[in-house]
């Protein structure tokens, strides 16, 4: 999509601090961090909820979470992490791009 942030990310034309990415997702650093450790993990295909979920997109959801768990480690949240999907505009969502937000490197709260 052509006016989406996240999808010019994934394209090049916006830069990042990436610290993944393959063919189908890529992680990247928030640019507003809320945690020390904030990372965005972001499909490159376009859609913007869970409620467009199909059979494809519900196996993609699933690797993404497992390359989370599986880079954790190395992405300085050995210690545990935190991850969210805000959807639609009361929880928050303000790039309607489908993406998980990584929370970590410090003790959470949760209030
Ligand atoms: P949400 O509010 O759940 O839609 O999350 C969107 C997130 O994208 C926010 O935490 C923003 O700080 C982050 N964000 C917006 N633009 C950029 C960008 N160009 N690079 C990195 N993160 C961004």
């Amino acid at each position: 999509m052509e006016t989406c942030i996240f999808c010019k990310i994934a394209a090049g034309e916006i830069p990042s601090s990436k610290v993944y990415e393959d063919g189908e997702m890529l992680i990247f650093k928030d640019i507003a961090p809320i945690a020390k450790v904030h990372l965005l993990c972001v499909p490159k295909e376009h859609f913007a909820y869970l409620s467009e979920l199909n059979g494809a997109r519900e196996a993609l959801l699933g690797r993404m979470m497992a390359k989370i768990a599986s880079l954790a480690p190395s992405l300085g949240l050995e210690d545990g992490y935190r991850l969210v999907i805000n959807q639609g505009e009361s929880a928050g969502q303000t790039v309607h791009h489908l993406h998980i937000h990584i929370l970590g490197g410090e003790t959470l709260k949760w209030e």
